[in-house]
């Protein structure tokens, strides 16, 4: 029986794997849930799978929901605030975290999961390309086992057999391929995408996700953030992995080896295979997720990604290759660019110029502590937010 702690219960990552364990009830427990602010959908939650804890980043939403279960009957402890996530990431009883808040506000839970020695199931990217090597030696040295959930990196995993504890070269591999949608504007010539609304940017043609990830999507950041979350979670060199555009959205990601073999992993868009084969890792366990039929499927398409459309796949790859503090410039300076589009104070167009101003304007300095990487972090979010400013689109028209 494994214990869980699911970090980001009520968002997409978080419900759908709350649906592949209501499925397989004899192999897991939950004894946490966790979310920013929705206590509505958290007490429902606690009311199916009956937690120990449940947390709330908000101190007022966990007052709400702690009376909501008082009233129901219910006995789940109600905490609130950050370093509450770090003690349910870390609980004894606890053998499985899964990692599913959005941004860096996930990554002291994550590092805690991965310090205490847990399986960790890391949805949440942002934690790992923030503090890549910290976060690989603290699950190196407590023992952890980490299985990545998003969907790319879980098929390059499914596509490395037995590539525990040796190099990529070591297992004949000569490329990694991540595949990626393209989005929703994979087609839209460049000079519309000042136009770019936040209704058409989270519109993703093939995965119903969170805000924040799907605008990602749009601008292909989340492409370039994965190519950094590969470089750490398979040790693989920058130079080995590459993008390809895939709009089905069926190939989840290959593997080429020396000898000329390409070993993929398909399956229907549906982040549910990839959270159960993460959850019942080494056995597969049943998902949900419809079965692929390659015939109603018809074709699969491929071709080369367009890096003058969408700039900020070149602009992380330049970060990766720039150093850890340029990775994390990066990180924050689209965390709050994303953030203000979305509030429609800055064009779509405007999410690339800014993010490499700010990536530009941060010296290369070294990171070695979570200190470190959270200094740096809230200097780019400054910077950036100095940036947005400069270009504020007016909010709402005033007078006549
Ligand atoms: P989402 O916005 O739907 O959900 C985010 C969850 O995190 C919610 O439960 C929210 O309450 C919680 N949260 C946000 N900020 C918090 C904070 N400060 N403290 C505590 N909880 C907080 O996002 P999502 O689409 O589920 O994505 C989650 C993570 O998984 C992201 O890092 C994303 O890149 C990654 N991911 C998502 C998908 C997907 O299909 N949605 C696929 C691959 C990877
Ligand atoms: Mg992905």
């Amino acid at each position: 029986m494994q214990h869980l702690t699911i970090l980001g219960s009520t968002g997409s990552v978080g419900v759908s794997t709350l649906d592949v364990v209501a499925r397989n009830p004899q192999r897991f427990a939950v004894t946490a849930l966790a979310a920013r602010s929705r206590d509505d959908l958290l007490f429902e939650q606690c009311c199916r799978f009956k937690p120990e804890y449940a947390v709330l980043l908000e101190t007022a939403a966990a007052g709400r929901l702690q009376k909501k279960l008082q009233d129901a009957g219910l006995s789940t402890m109600v905490l609130s605030g950050a370093e509450a996530l770090e003690k349910i990431a870390a609980l004894p009883a606890v053998t499985t975290v899964v990692a599913a808040i959005v941004g860096i506000a996930g990554l002291r839970p994550a590092l805690a999961a991965a310090r205490s020695g847990k399986k960790i199931l890391l949805a949440n990217k942002e934690a790992l390309v923030t503090s890549g090597a910290l976060f690989m030696a603290a699950v190196r040295d407590s023992g952890a086992e980490l299985l990545p959930i998003d969907s790319e990196h879980n098929a390059i995993f499914q596509a490395l057999p037995g590539m525990r504890d040796r190099t990529l070269a070591d297992c004949g591999v000569r490329r990694i391929l991540l595949t990626a949608s393209g989005g929703p504007f994979r087609n839209l010539p460049a000079g519309q995408f000042a136009r770019i609304t936040p209704e058409e940017a989270i519109a993703h043609p093939n995965w119903v996700m969170g805000r924040k990830i799907s605008v990602d999507s749009a601008t292909m950041m989340n492409k370039g953030l994965e190519v950094i979350e590969a470089h750490w979670l398979f040790s693989a060199p920058p130079e080995v992995i590459e993008v390809v555009i895939h709009p089905q959205s069926v190939v989840h990601s290959l593997v080429e080896y020396c000898d000329g073999s390409v070993i993929a992993q398909l399956g229907n868009p549906d982040m549910r295979t990839p959270i159960a084969h993460a959850l019942g890792y080494p056995e597969r366990i049943a998902s949900g997720a419809d079965f692929l039929d390659l015939a109603r499927v018809g074709n699969l398409s491929f071709e080369s990604p367009d890096l003058e459309r969408f700039p900020c796949l070149r602009i992380a790859c330049d970060a990766l290759r720039a150093g850890d503090s340029a990775v994390i410039a990066l990180n924050a300076a689209n965390e709050v660019a994303v953030a203000e589009f979305l509030d429609r104070r800055i064009g779509f167009a405007d999410i690339p110029e800014l993010i490499e101003k700010v990536v530009l304007a941060t010296p290369v300095q070294s990171v070695s502590s979570l200190d470190d990487v959270e200094r740096i972090d809230r200097k780019a979010r400054e910077e950036a937010m100095a940036a947005c400013a400069e270009r504020c689109m007016p909010q709402t028209a005033t007078g006549s």
